[in-house]
């Protein structure tokens, strides 16, 4: 059995970083982050931090923080070597670092092929040379081909149609070649994300994207605080329930208790390879969506239809017993608890860190 003692977060400061840092800090790892701050704040982990104090577990505190990009090579072995350095060698990676407009990538393909696809590159070369093998990848259910209306599972058809998806995608074919380079030597989960929302339940943490959010949630929070806008809903008259599209909605705790599985599962392998879904496996509508944060929230959301848009799939649900199996997770919170969680955030926090 590997120890695995610290981990490095790359995008840790993020919105699903920053809350994986949490309960990796909870669990008694060390943890240490890199953020280039392109679409986040090191505030976050001041906030970790403090939750941590809030619940008298001050001595678990254990986090460095780097500013810089992947897209440097040797800043990246620069934080290797001085975690070694310190007698804290990097035992294991959680790879958030990334950027996730599926709008922007296909505007500026560059861009997220250089910052997705070379960033995990110079990190991958980096980890070899400190003979650091284990990472976990955040991957995203955008690379299925989700053209019916049955459970995603990881043997669903593989089909990205954006560029985004198709970082996500070349990353695990990456990782994958890595793994097989030496089989002995190297751990690879690939951890494929459906919807994460909501917000850590101290409302200390939660997300709070830089410029304009492209997610549903995001916007939803923001149309209800400010009262002004409607939120576009782009089709009613898809093959669903109620015309709306359906999406497999995940709190952001459980989404981030994930990754401490995955690096649970690690520690009891030497050789892993792996593509896992994180989704609770119940669909929502977005209509549905919409009346459960009402309804938690005791207040009104104002929306309007407008027509379809390219590229969306009618209903994108994960068949999550992979990781309920293998991880041995389980998703516990409900879309009710997402949306009052949420809207805690959003009332401490309008305009974010
Ligand atoms: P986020 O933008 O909040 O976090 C990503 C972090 O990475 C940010 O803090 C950003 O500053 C940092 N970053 C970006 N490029 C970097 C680089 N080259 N070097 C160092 N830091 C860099 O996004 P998130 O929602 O927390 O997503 C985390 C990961 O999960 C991303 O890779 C994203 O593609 C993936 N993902 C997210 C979702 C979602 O709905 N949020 C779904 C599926 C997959």
């Amino acid at each position: 059995m590997k120890s695995i003692r610290t981990v490095l977060v790359t995008g840790g400061t993020g919105y699903i970083g920053s809350h994986t840092c949490f309960y990796l800090m909870e669990q008694g790892y060390k943890v240490i982050v890199i953020d280039s701050l392109v679409n986040s704040s090191v505030k976050s982990l001041e906030r970790i931090k403090d939750i941590l104090k809030k619940n008298n577990n001050r001595d678990l505190i254990s986090l460095e923080f780097f500013e810089g990009s992947l897209n440097n090579k040797e800043f990246v072995d620069y934080v290797f070597h001085q975690a070694l350095n310190k007698g804290n060698k990097i035992d294991a990676v959680i790879h958030f670092a990334g950027f996730k407009s599926v709008k922007e990538s296909v505007q500026n393909p560059y861009l997220y092929w250089q910052n997705n696809v070379i960033g995990t590159i110079n990190l991958v070369s980096v980890m070899n040379k400190y003979i650091c093998n284990k990472i976990v990848f955040s991957s995203s259910a955008t690379i299925y081909n989700a053209n019916n209306i049955d459970l995603i599972s990881e043997k669903n058809e593989i089909g990205p149609i954006n560029p985004y998806g198709n970082t996500k995608r070349a990353n695990e074919i990456f990782l994958s070649d890595i793994y097989k380079s030496d089989k002995q030597k190297w751990g690879v989960i690939n951890l494929r994300y459906f919807n994460p929302i909501g917000a850590h339940p101290s409302g200390l943490i939660g997300e709070s994207p830089k410029g304009i959010p492209n997610n549903i949630f995001p916007i939803i929070m923001n149309i209800a605080f400010e009262k002004k806008q409607s939120l576009e809903v782009f089709g009613k008259d898809w093959p669903t329930k109620d015309g709306t599209c359906i999406r497999d909605y995940i709190h952001i705790t459980d989404l981030a208790k994930g990754h401490i599985k995955a690096l649970e599962f690690m520690k009891k392998k030497d050789s892993t390879n792996l593509c896992i879904n994180l989704g609770t496996g119940k669909g929502t509508s977005v209509l549905e969506l919409i009346r459960i944060f009402e309804d938690t929230n005791k207040l009104k959301l104002n929306y309007n239809f407008s027509s379809r848009r390219d590229g969306d799939a009618p209903i994108v649900v994960a068949d999550n017993s992979l990781a309920k199996k293998i991880l041995n997770w389980v998703p516990e919170k409900s879309i009710s608890e997402m949306c009052k969680d949420g809207w805690n955030w959003k009332l401490k926090n309008p305009n974010g860190y």
